[in-house]
């Protein structure tokens, strides 16, 4: 399932590799293998996964001695050093470690029967952890969080049938999820913008926006089906991202305070800020991560928001300058004389 398209390290590798500095096959050999994996392997696993390669390709008239552990330690240490790995400490006494090509930092649930672990993210998490750090002046370099516990096969005994999923594609799949979601909402909020503004032009821009809003959401949900035909269990398989609200409840808050009652000027600044909340959310959170489908896909929307931002920005200020005309031609059919004298 892991199949080459979430797979290129080969080229990878090469990207990583100082210019001059020489291959060397056991090296490549010991990272290859390591890339293939899903999950978190000791160092002894990967020993044992190498050692079972090694006697696969090997010819049996020639069978050299098995790689020594002491490479394998360390080579792990040099992918983490290199970035490729990230090492992860789950009380067990010993370390672990996990690939992080294509592969977004996270927080882990680790189960105390069965030793196994499951990856989660939170936007929400992570910005709390940013604002106490920033609040105590601390340079943040990593932050750790797990959760311990029994998981749900364990406690139910029930084996789950939705495991060893591609992090890539689950995550491809959440940002898209997240992304739908932030249309939908935009959506909603330019449609009844448009539906009360009273100025025309202010509302032919609310129409264009719902218009491309709706062309956007129609893109996304073609890619999200797209993204289901490279695994059929992709829909079920257990939450990764986790958002309360983000960008979307940005929308959604502000559709409610349209129905309050605004004006055009108030309706197009009201978009503003939410186009501007969305656009900065999409951005930051989007550059965080390694590259990959996830990040691509909050970026590519980040742009749209951009876009979007600039748009309502120039027509607000082209709607501030028609109501000032507006309000000098009143003054000026209002006291002609007076203008006259002026004049003259
Ligand atoms: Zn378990
Ligand atoms: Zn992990």
């Amino acid at each position: 399932m892991n199949g080459s398209r979430t797979m290129e390290p080969a080229a990878y590798l090469d990207s990583l590799r100082p210019a001059g500095s020489k291959r060397s096959s056991k090296r490549d050999l010991i990272v290859n293998v390591f890339l293939r994996q899903e999950g978190h392997l000791t160092a002894d696993d990967l020993v044992e996964l190498i050692r079972r390669e090694e006697a696969a390709r090997s010819d049996p008239a020639t069978t050299t001695p098995g790689m020594s552990r002491a490479t394998v330690y360390r080579t792990l240490q040099w992918m983490v050093d290199a970035g490729i790995a990230r090492k992860v400490d789950f009380g067990e006494g010993r370390f672990r470690f996990e690939h992080s090509y294509r592969h977004p930092r996270h927080f882990h649930l680790i189960c105390k029967s069965c030793n196994r672990s499951f990856e989660f993210l939170s936007s929400d998490i992570e910005s709390l952890l940013e604002e106490v750090a920033a609040a105590r002046n601390f340079t943040a370099r990593q932050s750790v969080l797990q959760i311990h516990g029994t998981c749900e096969s364990c406690r139910t005994g029930r084996t789950s049938t939705i495991e060893g999923s591609a992090t890539e594609l689950v995550f491809a799949r959440d940002a898209l999820r997240i992304a739908i979601a932030t249309e939908r909402s935009g959506l909603e909020f330019y449609s009844r913008a448009a539906s009360i503004a009273r100025d025309s032009r202010g509302r032919r821009v609310f129409e264009r926006l719902a218009a491309e809003e709706q062309e956007h959401l129609a893109m996304l949900e073609r890619r999200y089906r797209d993204l289901l035909q490279q695994d059929p269990q992709l829909e079920s398989r257990p939450t990764f991202l986790f958002f309360k609200g983000a960008a979307n409840g940005l929308f959604a808050a502000a559709a409610d305070r349209l129905a309050n009652g605004v004006d055009d000027r108030q309706a197009l600044m009201i978009g503003i800020k939410c186009e501007r909340g969305s656009y900065r959310f999409f951005k930051r959170y989007g550059e965080k991560f390694e590259d990959s489908e996830g990040k691509r896909i909050f970026l590519e929307f980040a742009d749209e928001e951009r876009a979007h931002l600039e748009l309502l920005i120039r027509e607000y200020r082209s709607l501030v300058e028609r109501q000032r005309r507006r309000r000098v031609r009143r003054v000026t059919k209002r006291r002609p004389r007076r203008q006259s004298v002026a004049l003259s």
